[in-house]
């Protein structure tokens, strides 16, 4: 038989829908070809976890749940983008300023200042960066807490 003719029956196989015929040649193939083996165990898989998944959230109450906290988590995600953002600015800006009262004088060949943006603002970035690291580490310490 075709490779293309097995596959549509993995499915049948899987739920015991097929005759006694069909179900031996299947078993033969399996024994032969990795490909149908590896997609027999995907289905598997597949099954067991919409089955746990209709176990978990039983009714449309918990979807809707389920929704929600994602769209929670889109959002909070879009906030701590706005939030870094800005804060790399202003804190750039700040910086930058302060950089160019005592250091940089009008004198300096542009590319130092562009220089000197750059490090300022790849600073801030970094520091911005570390402090989101360390909070979302807190965060996920405490849900590890109080999961244990
Ligand atoms: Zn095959």
């Amino acid at each position: 038989m075709q490779e293309d003719n097995f596959k549509p029956l993995l499915m049948g196989y899987l739920d015991s829908e097929l005759t006694e015929l069909e179900s031996i040649r299947v078993e033969q193939h399996l024994e032969q070809c990795a490909e149908c083996a590896r997609e027999l165990e995907e289905f598997r898989r597949l099954k067991e976890v919409t089955r746990n998944m209709r176990v978990a959230t039983p009714d449309a109450r918990s979807w809707d749940e389920y929704w929600s906290h994602v769209y929670n988590r889109l959002e909070r995600r879009v906030g701590w983008v706005l939030v870094s953002i800005g804060a790399i600015l202003i804190l750039s800006y700040g910086v930058y300023s302060l950089i160019a009262k005592f250091l940089l004088r009008s004198d300096f060949p542009l590319i130092v200042r562009f220089g000197a943006v750059a490090i300022v603002v790849g600073f801030c970035t970094l520091l911005i960066s570390v402090l989101r690291e360390r909070l979302f580490m807190s965060r996920i310490d405490k849900y590890e807490r109080i999961k244990r």
